[in-house]
């Protein structure tokens, strides 16, 4: 069998990845367009903070490691085209300039997604520059010790664009962080972690510009000097635009079926709606665990599984990819936080009814001195008509994010609160109470409901 993988990111190396476990006969060809196999944007931060010293080390893969299992990787090579009645794909030679034919046998398409430039005045000026992939990794590491560089704007307030802002606050630039939302990483969390997380930022020189929106960016002499939104005006040498990313899918537009948001239309089998041919990562969708529906979850950790059950579906219809919650967390300068499914801020957009219950503890039991006690916030969301357990976020100066796991995998077996309010977990004083934070939110939750 020749089964042809389009993409070295997340999705396209766990296929191949559990294409050697489960195939290890298989022909395995593996295409990347850019020059460099397997970047991984999620090491961007830690890179452009200086912690990682090589930009090439930023990666799970390489060519000659992948090629001594017996991959045939191809990088600097474009698939442009597929033709799926006969099986075959057209593949575009970056460095000759040569196109040709591949046959396959299966082909899994994990092309991603690219950073969305906003449709305004000026959005080609020099300068205005994304947080995505290694060559602009390289860029932005340089604008962070470029002295002419003084004012960076930031737009969005998402994950991405909190990662970059604190990456060049570090730096020693001035930061101004817009977005549409009146709250910074609006879909995260809920006002009760974004109003601490809010001032940290500014405490760190990072100007908050929420509730606006951009107009246009406005140059001189070819490169950005200004982004002007519908409240203010605002200096800028350089520009990160974090306003979302759009599927990697336009050369597909007539041969697969998408979605309206054009992203690539998957089973819970990642097939598409053509024979032998499948799709993972940023270009699909997900199946949202708390509402069951086929969502859109931009991240890594989807992309890993997706590309797994693609394979374990190459032959037949076997187990459909798990369903996910949309965990993420992220360290914003002193805090570190986490959530999962759904939150009082998404509620709405996921058509649920929702409770929520919110408590304040102390990491540790009272007796351990307050330097060695931080405060941690949780907050659990359910179901107020049967108790499931459909959301968390959680937040301290302490590490106590992996909380946030035991969560999603409740979400994941549709458990409720009273399945979590006395569930087993470890009292040790050095590292929680004798209840455990989800224990006492589930508790509180299962005595409003009564
Ligand atoms: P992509 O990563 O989008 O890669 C697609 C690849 O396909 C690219 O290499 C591209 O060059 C190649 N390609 C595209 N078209 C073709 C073609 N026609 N022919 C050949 N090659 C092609 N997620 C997390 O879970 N945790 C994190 O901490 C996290 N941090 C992030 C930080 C940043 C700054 C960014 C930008 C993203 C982060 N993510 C994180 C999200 C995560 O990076 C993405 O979800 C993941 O990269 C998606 O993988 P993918 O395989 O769908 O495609």
């Amino acid at each position: 069998m020749k089964v042809i993988v389009i993409g070295s990111s997340h999705g396209g190396f766990e296929a191949v990845e559990e294409l050697l476990l489960d195939y290890p006969e298989a022909e395995i060809q593996w295409y990347e367009k850019g020059d460099f196999v397997s970047f991984l944007s999620c090491g961007m931060q830690l890179y452009l903070e200086g912690l990682v010293k090589d930009v090439n080390s930023v990666r799970y893969a390489t060519k000659e490691g992948m090629e001594k299992k017996g991959v045939h990787v191809f990088v600097q090579q474009e698939v442009t085209e597929i033709h799926p009645e006969k099986h075959e794909v057209t593949v575009h030679n970056l460095v000759d300039d040569q196109k040709r034919i591949e046959k396959y046998d299966k082909l899994i398409v994990s092309t991603g997604a690219v950073p969305v430039n906003l449709p305004v005045p000026g959005n080609d000026l020099e300068n205005i520059y994304f947080m995505r992939g290694r060559d602009w990794a390289i860029k932005l590491k340089k604008a962070t010790v470029e002295p002419e560089i003084q004012n960076v704007v930031v737009i969005g307030s998402g994950y991405i664009g909190i990662e970059a802002a604190e990456a060049f606050s570090k730096a020693g630039k001035q930061v101004t962080v817009i977005d549409i939302l009146p709250r910074i990483l609006g879909t995260y969390l809920d006002p009760e972690f974004t109003d601490v997380l809010a001032p940290e930022l500014e405490q760190h020189h990072v100007k908050l510009a929420l509730g606006q929106s951009v107009q246009k960016f406005v140059g001189e002499a070819g490169k950005v000097k200004q982004v002007v939104t519908d409240k203010g005006t605002f200096d800028a040498d350089l520009v990160v635009e974090a306003a979302g990313v759009k599927p990697n899918t336009a050369w597909l537009e007539g041969t697969l079926e998408l979605n309206q948001d054009h992203t690539i239309k998957t089973d819970r089998y990642q097939r598409t709606n053509q024979p032998d041919i499948f799709a993972v990562g940023d270009a699909t969708y997900v199946n949202y665990a708390p509402t069951d529906q086929m969502s859109k979850i931009a991240l890594a950790t989807n992309a890993r599984r997706q590309g797994r059950y693609a394979v374990k579906n190459l032959e037949k219809e076997n187990t459909p990819t798990p369903a996910v919650s949309g965990s993420s967390a992220l360290s914003v300068f002193k805090y570190h936080f986490a959530s999962t499914g759904v939150k009082d801020a998404t509620a709405d957009s996921s058509h649920l009814k929702v409770a929520s219950v919110y408590v304040e503890d102390t990491f540790r039991p009272p007796f351990v001195p307050a330097d060695h006690n931080a405060k941690v916030q949780f907050k659990l969301t359910y179901s107020p008509e049967n108790g499931r357990i459909l959301g968390a976020q959680i937040m301290s100066t302490a590490d106590v994010t992996a909380n946030i796991n035991t969560i999603s995998f409740a979400i994941q077996q549709h458990a409720t609160v009273n399945d979590l309010a006395y569930a087993d977990f470890f009292f040790q004083p050095g590292f929680d109470r004798p209840w455990n934070i989800m224990n006492v939110a589930a508790q509180k939750a299962q005595r409003e409901m009564e």
